[in-house]
């Protein structure tokens, strides 16, 4: 990209201004990208926090009611607020087993019950 012509201001107080003008608009570059920056680590920290909380009161739920378990975080979710496990029961032998988030091939926005009755223990997908 060619870099933007400011046209010279006929008057010398003019073009002195525009010169002080084009040098802060460049410092502004610089101190409006860092401050970008910081809102997004600010923001990621938020998320990543709004992620473990959900996750918590999904799991409050789950171990004191046993459910529902719709709605639930999404696997993105999870993983994100620091749940990277899901111990799931066998649908078929009741078995318990943990799951790893990360290695299940599906999109990171799938809510996390919609794995139930889809996740058999290795010796129940052997048997069918
Ligand atoms: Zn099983």
């Amino acid at each position: 990209m060619a870099p933007k012509y400011h046209p010279t201001p006929l008057s010398g107080g003019d073009r002195k201004a525009l010169t002080k003008e084009i040098a802060k608009s460049r410092a502004m570059t610089g101190i409006l990208a860092e401050r970008s920056e910081e809102k997004r680590r600010v923001g990621e920290a938020l998320i990543r926090e709004a992620d473990n909380l959900a996750c918590q009161s999904w799991n409050e739920k789950m171990w004191s009611d046993g459910g529902p378990a719709q709605p639930s975080p999404t696997i993105g979710q999870a993983i994100n607020g620091g749940f990277p496990w899901l111990e799931v029961k066998c649908s078929r032998c009741r078995t318990s087993s943990s799951v790893d988030l990360a290695a299940i091939n599906r999109p990171a926005d799938t809510p996390v019950h919609l794995l139930e009755g889809r996740l058999n223990c290795r010796k129940c997908k052997k048997a069918k």
